[in-house]
């Protein structure tokens, strides 16, 4: 099996995170936390590329319909539709022009629990819920009832990759083999080396 501290995430810092000068304030947090970036640049996209990353996960559809519709539910709204592929089809026409209103920044982390880390740092979907001390939670006011009203997608800064696999596919989808870097990084001995016997003088 594959040391732990091996995976790796793709991040998008989306239209609204770039035009808000918030770049590096994102990336230091994934840098504070000890994750190593492998890969970044800076680019558009297009609707097409876009629709493409979002349904890589043949699931997501389902999955994000539902989670809007649950969402609706715990504030005691009605949602706007009960059939989950509905509500992500609206869903998905808003993500393509926002992805698409400015240049984005895709980056790849690495370390342990990539995955996981990120998204605890991100925070959840909806910025209203998200906890403070997250990125979103941090940094945006937007809320499903807002962007509902507007007709828009969520401005939440950020994508993150959702699982390990979804992560892989993901970076296949952004990166080419030949953007990734591998590196070591001498900092790495302190996080994660079994042996913490190289630091007194003698
Ligand atoms: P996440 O980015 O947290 O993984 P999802 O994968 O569920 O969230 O959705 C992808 C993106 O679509 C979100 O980050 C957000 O920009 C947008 N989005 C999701 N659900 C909604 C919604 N109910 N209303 C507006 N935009 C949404
Ligand atoms: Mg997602």
């Amino acid at each position: 099996m594959a040391h732990p501290k091996t995976e790796r995430t793709l991040v998008i810092v989306k239209p609204d995170g770039v035009q808000r000068a918030l770049v590096g304030e994102i990336m230091k947090r994934f840098e504070n936390v000890g994750l190593k970036l492998v890969a970044i640049k800076m680019t558009t996209t297009s609707a097409e590329h876009v629709e493409k990353h979002y349904t890589l996960d043949p699931e997501w559809r389902r999955i994000t319909g539902e989670k809007t519709i649950s969402s609706y539910k715990e504030k005691g709204a009605a949602p706007p539709s009960e059939d989950p592929y509905e509500v992500t089809a609206v869903i998905l026409e808003n993500l393509k022009r926002y992805m698409v209103a400015g240049p984005i920044v895709p980056m790849i982390w690495e370390g342990a629990h990539a995955v996981k880390v990120v998204r605890k740092l991100v925070g959840s979907t909806e910025p209203l819920s998200s906890a403070p001390g997250t990125i979103r939670g941090d940094y945006v006011l937007d809320s499903y009832p807002m962007s509902d009203t507007d007709g828009r997608a969520i401005r939440n800064l950020i994508h993150a990759s959702g699982s390990p696999s979804e992560a892989e596919a993901e970076i296949k989808h952004w990166f080419k083999p030949e953007e990734i870097v591998r590196y070591r990084r001498m900092q790495d001995a302190i996080v994660y080396s079994p042996e913490l016997d190289d630091y007194l003088e003698q």
